[in-house]
């Protein structure tokens, strides 16, 4: 898949990953421009306008947190933070902050592409007009409310539904822990992380030929969720 003329800003202070992300997203025809402090980034996200935003959280001059609330002010570019294993708390933050995924270091060129295709089929807002979501087996009819597991209905609670709904809306991209008790009760005081998981536990049971090894719903470990996206 040739990305054409689409423009990456790839911000990040380690020249190892810089050289890594350069070449592996040339070779997809991005067009690749780097800043290795905030300071550069934001005026480049200026002058370049990118499609998407590769953010390093750890930069010389500035917290990326901040450098993503700064660009949030008036760029609505998609953003995947990068950062190292261990960094749930930032890697939440971020996501609340506006960020829309987050790769986690050392991660390879396959991953990199499936992030950069979701955040862009995100940003064109072609995602939303994909009411049926489908992947390996898996069948979700977001307008009719259905389910299918190999042509089989499957029969879902109102709230598993809606858990799996949630997924479904935002299809390759983590959702975290509280986006997802905001979106499914809604404010109804009962949910917790805990109560999640158990419906997460019940609904791979329903959804996953193997619920010990989930291939549609993935567990974030320490953030939240993300269902498989389809392949294009
Ligand atoms: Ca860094």
């Amino acid at each position: 898949m040739r990305e054409g003329d689409k423009t990456v800003l790839v911000v990040e202070d380690e020249l190892a990953i810089t050289r890594f992300l350069r070449a592996s997203l040339q070779a997809e025809g991005f067009r690749v421009v780097e800043a290795t402090t905030a300071r550069a980034a934001l005026e480049l996200a200026a002058s370049k306008k990118p499609e998407v935003v590769l953010l390093d959280l750890g930069l010389p001059d500035m917290d990326g947190l901040d450098a993503l609330k700064a660009l949030r002010q008036w760029s609505s570019a998609p953003v995947i933070v990068i950062s190292a294993r261990g960094e749930e708390a930032d890697k939440i933050a971020a996501l609340d902050g506006g960020a829309d995924d987050y790769l986690t270091k050392p991660f390879g060129v396959a991953e990199l592409m499936a992030r950069l295709r979701v955040a862009l089929r995100h940003a064109s807002g072609e995602a939303a007009a994909e009411p049926v979501y489908e992947h390996d087996g898996l069948k979700v009819d977001l307008a009719a409310r259905r389910v299918w597991l190999k042509r089989k209905e499957v029969r879902l609670s109102p709230l598993q539904y809606e858990l799996l709904a949630a997924l479904v809306r935002r299809c390759g991209r983590v959702v975290s822990q509280r986006q997802l008790i905001a979106e499914v009760w809604r404010g109804s005081g009962e949910a917790s992380p805990e109560s999640l998981r158990i419906f997460v536990h019940q609904l791979r049971h329903k959804i996953e030929p193997d619920p010990v090894r989930p291939r549609h719903l993935k567990t974030e470990p320490g953030v939240g969720y993300r269902l498989e996206a389809p392949e294009r």
